[in-house]
């Protein structure tokens, strides 16, 4: 562990690692195509329960790297933004992982075990997403790791203004085509 006042960075769990890759040495943003390794970048996938296989099946997994998370942030008005980091700071586990970071438990299923913001248990959940933030081989476990339900992302749509849906929206067209049709058919993105 690298510790820091600011952050603190580990390695990559294998969960959020790409594909039969051990890096993101050669991977790229999905909104610019800009290299990875370039800057820091955050990782979300996202998963439904296969009831056959009764274990978790990846639908998509998206890489943003920070210049293009600045660019969206700056695109979002004053007062939205606002509105997240309100809900942010009341409804997320923010506790629940400084208790972690607090006894040095780094193991990634804690960090992942409930949703982030309605509690529940993230093994209930038939649908979530995993997100995850990034520099070059290391993951920051401050911003946190965290998992979210498919029920708690609607309740962060449902604080967005018209506007900001548009601007993210507008943010996610940029995607490649085939990740674009399956986020707009049957996920949501969080972050
Ligand atoms: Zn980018």
């Amino acid at each position: 562990m690298n510790n820091d006042d600011n952050f603190i960075l580990g390695d990559i769990p294998e969960i959020f690692l790409p594909e039969n890759e051990d890096s993101f040495k050669n991977s790229y943003c999905s909104i610019c195509g800009a290299e990875l390794f370039d800057d820091g970048f955050m990782v979300e996938k996202a998963f439904v329960k296969n009831e056959k296989l009764m274990k978790p099946e990846l639908i998509f997994e998206i890489h943003v790297c920070f210049k293009c998370i600045r660019s969206l942030n700056e695109e979002m008005s004053k007062e939205s933004i606002e509105k997240i980091e309100q809900f942010r700071k009341e409804r997320f586990l923010n506790d629940y992982y400084e208790k972690l970071l607090e006894n040095e438990e780094y193991k990634i299923s804690k960090w992942l075990k409930y949703c982030t913001i309605t509690h529940n248990k993230i093994k209930d959940c038939s649908e979530f997403n995993i997100v995850g933030f990034f520099v070059q081989d290391a993951m920051f476990y401050k911003p946190f790791p965290m998992a979210v339900s498919f029920e708690g992302m609607m309740e962060v749509e449902e604080i967005y203004s018209k506007k900001t849906k548009d601007v993210i929206d507008d943010f996610f067209d940029s995607l490649p085509p085939d990740i674009r049709k399956i986020v707009k058919d049957q996920g949501k993105v969080f972050i």
